[in-house]
């Protein structure tokens, strides 16, 4: 079998193979708690429901426009100019199948083989891979300090004359921090003055807890939107819990924004007619859905909080945001995916090992899920690692023994 040098160093995504792992095990009947997903348990919002039903029974769904419905587009410009304070036009705008394809097609829109991209430890698992797929050079920048904020001098360290753009995710996947409005500012003021693009991964941009708030990047530059370097990509997947539907964008510059519908339109053409109409019916239907899924998440998250601070040896950052938080298992062990594994086969409970997004010895824990979930999966760690629980508990029927690793 032939298979290209590229896609052999491609690896694979360990989130997605975690779920297929989670999945095996419950169709066996065990009783896996899942904390390691990407999406909360909610229904989608009714009016995506609706608007998406209408669409199909019509019966008439063909190709649309690569960049996007000019309806769901004028309800992305619209988005953005409420929440971003930025008046965009509909060149500006391209729709996708996800922030990943939008991502993606930027990426491969940017950069020459062998430029070089800046890559904020810790990351979302896919960038370093998404940058290796265009012939790109992932560099990554990890905090001296162990910690989860970036600092401008390790950046700028980093920087060298084959840096094309700096990837910013806040709140942050998979630390759940939200990182200082003085930190956005310098980055910008850094990228224009340089030259380098900045991209902006906003896609939990409203999930944050404690009256926080993600500051917009654009606020921090007098450009137009022509002229910035600032990126913004979004979409519907983690706002409205969504992400099924597949539905992500980016808003460019004119002409970059042309050159990335050329490589969308010579790929997938466009996005389904059926999920964008979803899409565009979560825009501009009540927003109650984001707020209802933002208070479960910082309650979940609070819960998440009162069982990790009783466990013994680990140390948590406070996400301020997103579905997740990363704590620090290095004294049970200094290897995360041993530790994943054991706690999948021991306790039955799925975590994601730190080492896919830059952090050894951390484990990302989503609390996305029910609050029974994120407790009994706590306590379940609790009992597989703590060398003075009982040997011996049950789930269910079924006994669980432990030995330690
Ligand atoms: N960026 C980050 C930081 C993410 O966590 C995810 C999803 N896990 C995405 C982008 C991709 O989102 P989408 O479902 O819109 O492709």
């Amino acid at each position: 079998m032939s298979i290209s040098q590229l896609a052999r160093s491609i690896a694979e995504s360990p989130t997605l193979s975690l779920n297929e792992q989670a999945r095996i095990l419950r169709e066996k009947g065990e009783a896996v708690i899942h904390l390691g997903a990407g999406e909360p348990k909610n229904r989608a919002p009714i009016n995506a429901i609706l608007q998406s039903a209408a669409k199909l029974n019509t019966g008439d769904i063909k190709y649309t426009p690569t960049d996007g419905i000019p309806s769901l587009k004028k309800a992305i410009i619209r988005y953005t100019e409420e929440n971003y304070d930025r008046v965009v036009g509909t060149e500006n705008v391209m729709v996708s199948g996800g922030a990943k394809q939008a991502l993606y097609n930027l990426l491969f829109t940017l950069l020459n083989p062998q430029d070089e991209v800046i890559v904020l430890a810790p990351y979302w698992v896919s960038y370093p891979e998404m940058i290796k797929m265009v012939y790109g050079r992932p560099v990554i920048v990890t905090p001296e300090d162990g910690g989860f904020y970036p600092r401008m001098k390790e950046i700028e360290q980093a920087v060298s004359s084959y840096t094309r753009a700096v990837i910013v995710n806040s709140p942050n996947n998979p630390s759940g921090v939200v990182y200082p409005e003085s930190f956005i500012a310098e980055i910008v003021a850094f990228c224009e003055k340089k030259g380098i693009y900045l991209i902006m991964d906003d896609i939990y941009h409203k999930l944050v807890f404690d009256g926080k708030v993600a500051v917009p990047a654009y606020r921090f530059t007098a450009r137009d939107i022509e002229s910035t370097k600032v990126i913004t990509i979004n979409g519907i997947s983690k706002l409205y819990g969504m992400t099924g539907f597949r539905i992500g964008w980016v808003v460019a510059s004119k002409a970059l924004t042309a050159v990335m519908l050329n490589v969308q339109a010579q790929t997938t053409s466009c996005t389904s007619l059926l999920l964008q109409a979803a899409a565009e019916g979560a825009l501009t239907g009540l927003q109650s859905a984001v707020e209802t899924l933002r208070l479960t998440l910082e309650n979940n998250r609070n819960v998440m909080m009162q069982e990790l601070q009783s466990f013994n040896g680990v140390k948590t950052t406070k996400p301020d945001g997103t579905y997740y938080c990363l704590p620090d298992f290095r004294a049970y062990n200094a290897s995360s995916v041993a530790l994943s594994q054991f706690l999948l086969k021991k306790a039955l409970v799925v975590t994601v090992p730190g080492k896919e997004f830059g952090m050894e010895g951390h484990l990302r824990l989503s609390y996305a899920t029910t609050v029974k979930d994120v407790k009994v999966g706590v306590e379940r760690i609790k009992w597989a690692l703590d060398p003075s629980s009982p040997n011996e508990i049950y789930i269910g029927e079924r006994k669980m023994v432990r030995d330690w690793l």
